[in-house]
């Protein structure tokens, strides 16, 4: 067993932090403050093989793994999970869902431009009506000769009003439950789609999160995604690889928010003495930095058995999403905590880590849902 990163992996640690250090950190608060999505630098990000870190060269992708994967999202979400969301999104639900269920013609067309930029992707799975029960969607898909006709909304879509293209779960066959629902690809510009409601959040302002509405929006038949009646299935695996991806977005904002405290606790004097010298924040730290690590080993765990061919982790990528979210909201309610009043004010990032950390809970399946899906794995229930 081995617990270091290769010198290539860590090499590539070392890339992604200068880069979000010196082109991100000095802009977070101005998106965040502005919800101003960072065009510029998710095309930097493109062009540095960083949107399309899990697929193969052969499809313009990094040709690397999900090890490397969460690597770049970790350091990326250390300065800005608003950023890491971006990346998270647009990789491994909106790429991946082409590229684990897309015919070989759909990979050469999508894959090499949204592993380099080109392009944007988005995912949409949750509805106004159907969130944890994504099993009830209604936006539907009804074939009209050579083409399929989609009608419904989905909301909170990441990437929703940037995306070039999206892929969406509809209806195909009411009477089959999960076994109706398909998956199609939709390019930005089809008549009939348009991105709708932008949200005006909590936290991660400087992702977009937006309804996708659809409107009579007639795609040909070619668009659908894997086997009709699959997308349900295809968007459960799916899910396993991005649940590793929120999970690594909360390891990221963990990790910097355990920095800025520690940082803190080491410059703020109070009794004519800094407060790192109080046991009370001492114990703090020593719990946020082994929350953070118990955190990293699941993440890296689920990420190297993602690696692994023809292994199940749904499990495993659960696991890691629901410990590694709850301990960015711990370790990000105590970075405030340490930081006294300046935790709650806009000049210390601990305010930020603390809205922007809690989404990892809700997203891609809350912490009770994560329950239920390690609960039905432990007493083999499908
Ligand atoms: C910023 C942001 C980005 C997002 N990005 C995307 C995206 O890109 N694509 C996409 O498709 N979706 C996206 N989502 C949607 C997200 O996945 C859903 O919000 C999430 O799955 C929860 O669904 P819901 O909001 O409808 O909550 P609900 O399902 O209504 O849940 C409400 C509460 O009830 C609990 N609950 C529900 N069912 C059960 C149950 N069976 N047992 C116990 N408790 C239960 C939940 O845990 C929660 O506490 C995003 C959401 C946000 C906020």
């Amino acid at each position: 067993m081995d617990f270091q990163l290769s010198d290539e992996q860590l090499q590539l640690k070392k890339m992604v932090r200068e880069f979000a250090e010196r082109e991100i950190a000095p802009n977070v608060m101005k998106w965040d403050e502005a919800s101003e999505f960072p065009m510029a630098t998710v095309k930097e990000l493109g062009k540095l093989g960083l949107l399309g870190v899990i697929f193969p060269a052969e499809y313009g992708g990094s040709g690397m793994g999900y090890i490397e994967y969460v690597t770049a999202i970790e350091e990326l979400s250390r300065v800005d999970g608003s950023v890491g969301i971006i990346v998270a999104a647009h990789t491994s639900l909106g790429s991946n869902h082409i590229f684990i269920a897309g015919t070989e013609e759909q990979k050469r067309k999508y894959i090499p431009r949204l592993a380099t930029g080109e392009f944007i992707g988005a995912w949409g799975l949750t509805e106004p009506g159907s969130g944890s029960d994504a099993g009830g969607a209604r936006c539907s898909a009804v074939r009209r000769g050579k083409n399929w006709v989609l009608n419904g909304t989905k909301t909170f879509i990441t990437n929703g009003h940037y995306a070039d293209v999206a892929v969406v779960i509809a209806v195909t066959d009411k009477t089959a439950h999960t076994h109706g629902l398909s998956a199609f690809v939709v390019e930005k510009g089809t008549r009939g789609f348009r991105a709708g409601k932008k949200e005006n959040k909590l936290g991660l302002r400087a992702s977009d999160t937006s309804e996708l509405i659809f409107e009579d929006c007639e795609i040909p038949a070619e668009n659908l995604l894997g086997k009709e009646g699959d997308g349900f299935i295809d968007a459960m695996r799916v899910l396993d690889g991005g649940r590793i991806s929120i999970a690594a977005l909360g390891l990221g904002m963990a990790q910097g928010a355990l920095e800025a405290a520690t940082r803190y606790a080491k410059q703020r004097r109070q009794f004519g003495q800094p407060i790192s010298e109080f046991q009370a924040i001492q114990f703090k730290l020593a719990d946020m930095a082994t929350q953070v690590e118990a955190a990293r080993l699941l993440v890296y765990q689920a990420a190297w058995l993602a690696d692994q061919k023809n292994v199940r982790f749904t499990r495993e990528s659960s696991m890691a999403k629901l410990f590694a979210s709850e301990v960015a909201v711990r370790v990000a309610n105590e970075c405030v905590q340490v930081h006294g009043g300046y935790g709650f004010i806009k000049d210390y990032p601990a305010e930020k880590f603390y809205r922007d950390a809690k989404l990892c809970t809700i997203g891609e399946g809350t912490s009770e849902i994560q329950r239920l899906v390690i609960a039905r794995q432990l007493l083999g229930k499908k």
